[in-house]
Order: C-alpha cells, then sequence, then structure tokens
C-alpha cells in the first residue's frame, strides 16, 4: 500500500492519518465545497470549509477514499487549515505544491507548512505526489468557486 523505502517517521504518521481521518464531519452549510478526483489511483476527496465571519476557516470536513497517501494528506491539510484565512490556504498550498516540485523552501516556509512538511517524502516516489496533491488541489477548486460566486 505504502512504497516499503518510505521512511518509517513518514510511514507512521502517513498511516495514522489515513487509519483515523481527521475532521471527516460532512459540512452541510459549508460555504466552500469541492470533490476532487485523482483518476490515476481512484482517490476522491470531498472537501468543506466552514468560514466565519471574518473570513477566517471555522471548521474542515474532509470525506474520501483511496490510497492511504491521498486520504493522509486531505486528514493532514484539514488540521492545518483551521483559523487561516483563504488567502493563507491559497498560500499553504501553493508552498506545499512548490515542496512536493523539489524546491528548497526557507525555515519560515516550513514553519507555515507545520505538519505538512512530513510528505516531502513522497517526492521520491513521482507516481504519487498526484495522490498527495490532490486534497490540495481540491481546495484550489473551492475556494475558486467560492469566489466567483460571491463576485456574481
Ligand atoms: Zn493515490
Amino acid at each position: 500500500m505504502l512504497p516499503n523505502e518510505l521512511d518509517d517517521l513518514y510511514k507512521d504518521v502517513i498511516l495514522d492519518h489515513y487509519r483515523s481521518p481527521r475532521n471527516t464531519k460532512r459540512l452541510e452549510d459549508a460555504h466552500v465545497k469541492a470533490h476532487g478526483l485523482n483518476p490515476f489511483c481512484g482517490d476522491e476527496v470531498d472537501l468543506q470549509l466552514l468560514l466565519n465571519g471574518d473570513g477566517t476557516i471555522k471548521e474542515v470536513g474532509f470525506q474520501g477514499r483511496g490510497c492511504s497517501i491521498s486520504q493522509a494528506s486531505a486528514s493532514m491539510l484539514t488540521e492545518e487549515l483551521k483559523s487561516k484565512t483563504l488567502e493563507e490556504a491559497e498560500a499553504l498550498r501553493k508552498l506545499f505544491r512548490r515542496m512536493m516540485q523539489g524546491e528548497k523552501l526557507t525555515d519560515a516556509e516550513l514553519e507555515f507548512l507545520g505538519s505538512l512538511e512530513v510528505l516531502e517524502g513522497v517526492r521520491k516516489f513521482p507516481v504519487r505526489i498526484k495522490c498527495a496533491l490532490l486534497a490540495f488541489s481540491t481546495l484550489e477548486d473551492g475556494i475558486t468557486e467560492y469566489k466567483r460566486k460571491k463576485r456574481s
């Protein structure tokens, strides 16, 4: 299920989130909603964000199925999003993508990524990078759609 060569630290954190995903309650009255699919491996992620009046993220919900990396990264993302603004959420997504593309991040950037840094180990397995990015591209779709609706 997981590449054998993955370091033990990465494995432990990923498997813990995969077996006990966080924030899986569906938020029916969410402001931001999106569904993501990674056809390569059949991974699916549903993501919801409930916002506070000041625009910060109050609650995050995710449901999904698929490989351990896709589900663990979604679960880890939900933990990092709380109390961030949508702009910060987008910054987090961009930073995560840069890390997965092999860019060297500064200490401050790594600190902003928080626990998501652990997923850098997935980079050694190029076919799995799409799995790790699924929740993040789903987040992007949701925020784009939310902003589009707000404007119209
Ligand atoms: Zn996958």
